[in-house]
């Protein structure tokens, strides 16, 4: 049976140290400025301890969002749109900024990143999903980074799978991994709003995610991304469902990424601990 990092808790911290596989997503907020362009200083330290974990023998894939965001930036539109074109039309710029920004500083550390875009008519069709599959084992297999978001140019309401946070999670069963980290502006869940309330405590483990649990995710998320506690709720129940642990953390100090893998060190975050993988999961 795979071993679970949930098991391994102690009082000292959590010991993820023999993960393996680790799905990584990185929303807009974390990745760019309020203005929609890149943080160039965290995306450089995102990049070079990603870099590091994968020299140090993990192997990695990144979910990154951030395609409309920065094209946002790029094209210089005062917000975000909401049409469907000018979303597609964003995306297909930001995107080429975001893989060419990518490609450029991980290739600084000597690692390869390769581009998956998947729709959710990708996941939903078998043949399709195991053409996917095989091509994330094979480029892994080669030791190449995937770095991977919704393709958002061709996809429409129909076909999409609408948020990273779920798309990370689709990513993380699709290729078997031990862990899925998302990175976001929060540190992680709290048992009730932080922004409204100085007393809100950070919950540290879950160990299911319960309509209780589900009512503590507020609203939407911030201007650029999609996302919010709602949907990372969301992938926590596609996690566990698929025998996944899940970690949600604070993304503005990469460096802290570090200490997920280092039992000694204190960790701040919130783990969703995985229950046995179901049959008929994703
Ligand atoms: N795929 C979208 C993008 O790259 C992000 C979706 C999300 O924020 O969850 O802009």
């Amino acid at each position: 049976m795979k071993k679970r990092v949930s098991e391994l808790n102690n009082q000292s911290g959590i010991d993820l140290s023999h993960v393996k596989r680790v799905v990584f997503k990185v929303g807009t907020s974390t990745l760019t400025h309020a203005t929609g362009r890149l943080n160039l200083r965290r995306v450089e330290r995102l990049v070079r301890t990603l870099a590091d974990i994968r020299n140090s023998g993990r192997e990695i894939i990144l979910v990154s969002s951030g395609a409309i965001g920065v094209g946002v930036g790029k094209l210089g539109l005062k917000r975000r749109p909401t049409d469907v074109p000018s979303k597609q039309a964003a995306a297909a710029v930001g995107q080429c900024e975001l893989m060419y920004m990518y490609d450029k500083q991980f290739s600084e550390y000597s690692h390869t990143v390769a581009q998956v875009l998947i729709t959710g008519d990708d996941i939903s069709d078998a043949q399709r999903k195991q053409n996917v599959c095989n091509t994330f084992e094979r480029l892994l297999d080669f030791g190449a980074i995937p770095i991977v978001n919704e393709n958002d140019t061709v996809a429409v309401e129909e076909i999409m799978i609408g948020d990273n946070d779920t798309l990370s999670a689709i990513v993380a069963s699709l290729t078997h991994a031990d862990l899925l980290v998302i990175l976001s502006d929060i540190d992680g869940l709290y048992d009730k709003d932080p922004h409204k309330y100085q007393d809100a405590r950070l919950i540290r483990t879950v160990s299911g995610v319960t309509d209780e649990i589900l009512a503590l995710a507020g609203g939407k998320g911030s201007e650029l991304g999609t996302g919010g506690m709602f949907t990372k709720l969301h992938a926590a129940q596609v996690a566990q469902e698929n025998g996944i642990d899940m970690i949600i953390m604070n993304g503005r100090d990469p460096a802290r990424i570090y200490d997920i893998f280092d039992p000694q060190a204190p960790f701040t975050g919130t783990l969703f601990k995985a229950r046995e993988a179901d049959e008929d999961a994703v």
